[in-house]
C-alpha cells in the first residue's frame, strides 16, 4: 500500500470508530441495542478507492446517490461483499437500471417509480428491497425536499408491497434544512407508527445523516446514513 494509501485507511478508520461511538452512545441513550442500528456509509463523490478501505475497515453496507457514479463503483468493487443502498433522487427512466445493481432503493418516492423498478427487479433471484421515502417538510412549506407527502404515503406503500418483484422493508427521511431535526424526527415516528400498523413486517427506518444521527437514533432509526463523518469533506464538483 502507497503511504497516501495507509494515512487515508488511518483518517477512515478513525472517522468510522468515532461514528461506531456515537452511534453506541445514541443507543444506549435511547434504551436500544446499539447492534440494532446500522451505518451505511455514503460514498458518493468519493472513489472505489475509499469504498475497498471501508470495506476492509468492516463496512458492509454503502450508500449512494447518483445512478452513473453508483453504476461504476459497483461495477469496479464487483469482488467486495457489500449491500449498495440506492438513496438518491430517481429518474422514472433510470429505475429500472437502478435495481439491476442495488440491494436496497430507499428513495422511492412517487408511484411513477414502482413499475421500473419492478421490471428492473424481475431478474434478480428475489425480490428487490425497497425503503419509501417520506417528506418531512411541515405542512404547507413550498421548498420540497424529495419524498411521498404523508397523505400520498399509504397508496405508494401499498403499490411496492403488492408488486411480486418487489419487497416493502421499511421507511426513509430526511430532516428539513433548517429545522430542528427532534421536531422533524418527531412528525417521523407519528407516520412510522401508522405505516407500521399497515406494514408490520416493514420495519426499518433510514433516518439520520452526519449531524443529526442522535436525534434519528432517539426517534427509531434502525438506518443511519453517514457521509461527511467518515469520509470528509465532498471533493467540490467539477
Ligand atoms: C449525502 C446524503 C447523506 C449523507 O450526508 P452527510 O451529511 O454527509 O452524512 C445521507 N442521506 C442522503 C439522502 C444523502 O444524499
Amino acid at each position: 500500500m502507497t503511504a497516501a494509501a495507509d494515512a487515508r485507511r488511518v483518517e477512515l478508520e478513525q472517522n468510522l470508530a468515532s461514528v461506531r461511538r456515537r452511534v453506541a452512545r445514541a443507543a444506549e441513550a435511547a434504551g436500544r441495542d446499539p447492534k440494532a442500528i446500522t451505518i451505511t456509509v455514503v460514498t458518493k463523490f468519493f472513489p472505489a478507492s475509499d469504498v475497498r478501505l471501508l470495506a476492509d475497515l468492516g463496512v458492509a453496507d454503502v450508500g449512494e446517490n447518483r445512478h452513473q457514479e453508483a453504476v461504476d463503483k459497483v461495477a469496479e468493487c464487483a469482488d467486495l461483499t457489500l449491500r449498495w443502498h440506492y438513496i438518491g433522487g430517481l429518474q422514472s427512466n433510470k429505475a429500472a437500471a437502478v435495481a439491476g445493481y442495488a440491494d436496497v432503493v430507499e428513495s422511492v418516492d412517487r408511484l411513477k417509480l414502482v413499475s421500473g423498478l419492478g421490471r428492473g427487479a424481475e431478474q434478480r433471484e428475489g425480490p428487490l428491497e425497497c425503503l419509501v421515502q417520506v417528506s418531512l417538510d411541515p405542512p404547507g412549506c413550498g421548498a420540497q425536499r424529495a419524498g411521498v407527502l404523508p397523505e400520498d404515503l399509504p397508496r405508494l406503500a401499498t403499490a411496492v408491497a403488492d408488486h411480486p418483484h418487489l419487497l416493502l422493508s421499511g421507511l426513509m427521511a430526511v430532516a428539513p434544512l433548517g429545522e430542528d431535526p427532534d421536531r422533524a424526527f418527531g412528525r417521523l415516528v407519528g407516520l412510522r407508527d401508522f405505516f407500521l400498523s399497515e406494514h408490520p413486517q416493514a420495519g426499518v427506518l433510514s433516518a439520520g445523516m452526519s449531524e443529526d444521527l442522535e436525534s434519528a437514533i432517539a426517534h427509531g432509526a434502525t438506518h443511519v446514513r453517514i457521509g461527511r463523518a467518515v469520509l470528509g469533506e465532498r471533493p467540490v464538483i467539477k
